[in-house]
């Protein structure tokens, strides 16, 4: 079936640097689809054919890059904790008791299709990993991948002094390794001050190039100048010429170095190169918190400085209504919008949309994005204003196969 779908405003950062502009703006654009993928992207010319979206903004499937499908939807069930990460992390091993296969089924369930219905198409989720062996979640993730058409990754994640003997981190890299049924498995590690060592970074980045792995770490998750986990990382990475993908999320640290420190950093994180995962929803839940003061500082990574030196950076959602954080749902783009306003950011629609689309930013060094040849996966937005994007965040979703009446049911509902 071919169809065309005409007048769709695309982001900048989509587009071939060539794309015709007008007014500083990237002219609106003319996509055909054939048998659900897309077969051409040129400039609309004003004489709209096919189905005219009247200058809707559009973008790719949307990327939840960061999630922890084993600890949502507890909360409810965990009563009193003690305020910031490390007393997050305390009722979490109490609750794992908890984690038998159907609960984890039950609520890993709901929350995949809560980001389905939110327009996800990529989801990578994080699961404890607290001994050599896998946990249950790792079975029951690998069976929920197999019955939804998102793409779903599984990080093991690991506390830094498992991997601290050097044996034991071959051994855990090599079960991943071998897990052939899981879509992709990536290797994680939890890094923080209070379990920190130079040698378990090593082995961990060692281990992963010999099992032809990827990395995905929480890293400096805190507000202390002295946590110096994602420096090491990025050196002894570009150091070893590491063959693969570096993922480090949440980065706090860095808002609290000296400029100079961190201008370093980054330059070294830029060089390894390593992807960035900001996330903020769990970062001003989690950082400086105690009772009875309201937060002075928000613990967000360097966003802007990341940016600046073309360090690959995703937005996540990281925890959702557990012991990290009570609220959230799944939802990138109201993970753009808190974006917007705790790093202020501007010219969010042409330029910061792709820290929620780039998935290729998980992937292989050498992937790229675009849309050409791709499945007809698009995230069609009920607005036209790329200055104020995402203040309305209704969408409708395009999965390749699709019925032309799902086009004019969103045409209906363009304003
Ligand atoms: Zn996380």
């Amino acid at each position: 079936m071919a169809l065309q779908l005409d007048n769709l405003r695309l982001p900048a950062w989509l587009l071939p640097a060539n794309w015709p502009r007008q007014s500083g703006q990237p002219l609106r654009a003319r996509l055909d689809l054939h048998e659900g993928r897309i077969t051409r992207v040129q400039p609309a010319n004003g004489q709209p054919s096919g189905l005219d979206c009247k200058g809707a903004l559009a973008l790719p499937g949307l990327v939840e890059p960061h999630a922890h499908l084993d600890k949502t939807y507890t909360r409810r069930r965990l009563g009193a904790i003690t305020p910031g990460l490390l007393g997050a992390i305390e009722a979490t091993h109490a609750d794992r008791a908890l984690w038998s296969a159907d609960d984890l089924r039950q609520r890993a369930s709901r929350a995949i299709e809560q980001a389905r219905c939110h327009g996800v198409t990529h989801l990578r989720t994080h699961l404890d990993w607290w001994s050599a062996e896998p946990p249950t979640a790792w079975a029951v993730i690998r069976e929920l991948a197999q019955d939804t058409p998102m793409h779903l990754e599984q990080v093991a994640l690991v506390p830094l002094p498992l991997l601290t003997d050097k044996a034991q981190a071959q051994r855990i890299a090599r079960v991943l390794a071998c897990d052939t049924q899981a879509p992709r498995t990536v290797l994680g590690a939890f890094i923080h001050s209070s379990n920190y060592s130079v040698e378990g970074v090593h082995h961990l980045l060692a281990c992963a190039a010999d099992a032809g792995l990827d990395l995905d770490l929480h890293i400096d998750e805190e507000l202390s100048a002295s946590a110096c986990g994602l420096a090491t990382v990025a050196r002894a990475a570009s150091a070893m010429a590491f063959p693969g993908r570096i993922v480090c999320s949440h980065a706090c640290a860095l808002s609290t170095y000296p400029q100079a420190q961190a201008q370093t950093t980054l330059d070294d994180v830029a060089r390894a190169p390593i992807t960035l995962v900001a996330l903020p929803a769990t970062n001003l839940y989690l950082q400086d918190a105690v009772h009875d003061r309201t937060p002075r500082l928000r613990g967000l990574t360097l966003l802007k400085e990341a940016r600046a030196r073309g360090i690959p950076l995703l937005l996540g959602s990281d925890n959702v209504q557990d012991a990290f954080c009570p609220i959230g749902n799944y939802d990138p783009l109201a993970t753009v919008q808190l974006a917007v306003l705790t790093a202020q950011l501007d010219d969010v629609f042409d330029t910061w949309s792709q820290t929620v689309c780039r998935a290729d930013w998980l992937g292989q060094p050498a992937s790229s994005a675009g849309l050409l040849d791709n499945v007809a996966n698009l995230t069609l937005l009920h607005s036209s204003d790329p200055y104020s994007w995402p203040a309305d965040t209704t969408r409708s979703l395009l999965r390749g196969e699709c019925v032309p009446d799902t086009f004019n049911t969103y045409l209906r509902g363009l304003p």
